[in-house]
């Protein structure tokens, strides 16, 4: 009997990311893909918007109106903003189904505090989770990707999303070696709007610097280096609106300090990594999820420079909120056993 309790009550798994926030329902798979932007009136310092609709407003808005990212390096910047947005999330991932007493694993960012893992934990049980437990991203991550997670054998995960990139080797149900850098997704956007403003004079938004790095960024040399892009930006000298066209080679090279960056963190974990668990490495190799997993040849760069054999995860976007998942399903295994010991 109690087992069906904890088996039928709806299990929400939350990815909190930095860029995005996935919500993964038992039974039914990704059931929520918005970014992890908020809108607020800076008038009243009340929410306006949440996730794919506050995005939309970025720009589009009076002025005050204004749209953050309150995890955007990992950190939570705004406790009040952040609560208000996992609510706003879990809610809408219940849907019509407010009061459903869920359980909810969170998947946060492994940079945060103590004091802030309690915030996260008051915003899930607020939004009417009976239970929130709260899972580290790469542990989330290693499980998502199919990696053996509880086995003593070591396992390498770069996980690379918006404001932040974590490194972990897991082994026995634990991270054994652990790295987070405050460089992903933004800082590669941010790379590419100052090779704008340096080489054209052109000052380019965030959103276009991130299309131009998905439509033609890449991490190696090779391909197609002379392939183009359009993008529209503010002249810095005039002021004037201006069009220009920014090759793959010139994002390539932007690119080049942030990607740097990361792999100096994997390296950097490698190095910490005991010897036995390493040898695992040599033969399993590194297992690429998040975001920047999609950029063309970033597996290459990986394994020319660790050496490992490199695997880009099925669906990178969507691995931790998955992973958070399975570890919620299992958890509800083991107190389901732990009841029937003591039945
Ligand atoms: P987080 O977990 O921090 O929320 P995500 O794993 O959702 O981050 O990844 C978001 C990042 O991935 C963004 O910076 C986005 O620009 C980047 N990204 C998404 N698609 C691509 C792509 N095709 N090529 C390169 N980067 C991408
Ligand atoms: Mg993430």
């Amino acid at each position: 009997m109690k087992l069906s309790m904890w088996s039928m009550r709806p299990q929400l798994a939350v990815d909190l990311g930095t860029a995005n926030t996935v919500v993964f329902r038992r039974g039914e798979g990704v059931v929520l893909f918005e970014p992890s932007v908020v809108a607020i009136d800076e008038r009243t310092g009340d929410v306006h918007a949440v996730g794919s609709e506050a995005r939309r407003m970025i720009g589009r808005t009076p002025s005050y109106i204004s749209a953050t990212r309150p995890l955007r390096d990992g950190v939570i910047a705004d406790f009040a903003v952040t609560e208000q947005m996992l609510r706003h999330f879990i809610r809408k991932a219940a849907a019509g189904n407010v009061r459903s007493h869920a359980d909810v694993m969170v998947c946060v960012p492994s940079g945060i505090t103590q004091v802030e893992r309690n915030a996260v934990t008051r915003a899930a049980l607020a939004a009417g989770a009976t239970h929130a437990f709260l899972i580290e991203e790469p542990m989330a991550a290693a499980i998502g990707a199919g990696l053996p997670v509880g086995e003593p054998v070591g396992s390498l995960v770069v996980d690379i999303g918006g404001g932040t990139t974590e490194i972990a080797v897991t082994a026995l149900g634990t991270l054994a070696v652990m790295h987070s850098i405050k460089v992903g997704g933004y800082q590669m956007d941010d790379a590419i709007i100052r090779s704008v403003q340096q080489r054209e004079r052109l000052l380019i938004g965030q959103e276009q610097a991130e299309a131009l790095k998905i439509q033609i960024g890449t991490a190696t040399e090779g391909g197609d280096m002379e392939s183009h892009a359009d993008v529209a930006g503010r002249d810095l000298a005039t002021g004037l609106l201006r069009r220009v066209e920014v090759s793959a080679g010139e994002i390539r090279r932007a690119l080049e300090r942030p990607l740097e960056q990361i792999v100096a963190a994997t390296k950097d974990v490698l190095e910490q990594t005991p010897a036995e668990l390493s040898a695992d490495l040599i033969d399993h190799g590194l297992m690429l999820v998040g975001g920047g997993a999609l950029l063309p040849r970033l597996d290459e760069l990986l394994r020319a420079e660790t050496g490992l054999p490199v695997t880009i995860a099925d669906t990178p976007l969507t691995t931790v909120a998955l992973g958070a998942g399975q570890a919620l399903e299992e958890l509800g295994a083991l107190k389901s056993r732990r009841r029937r010991r003591r039945a």
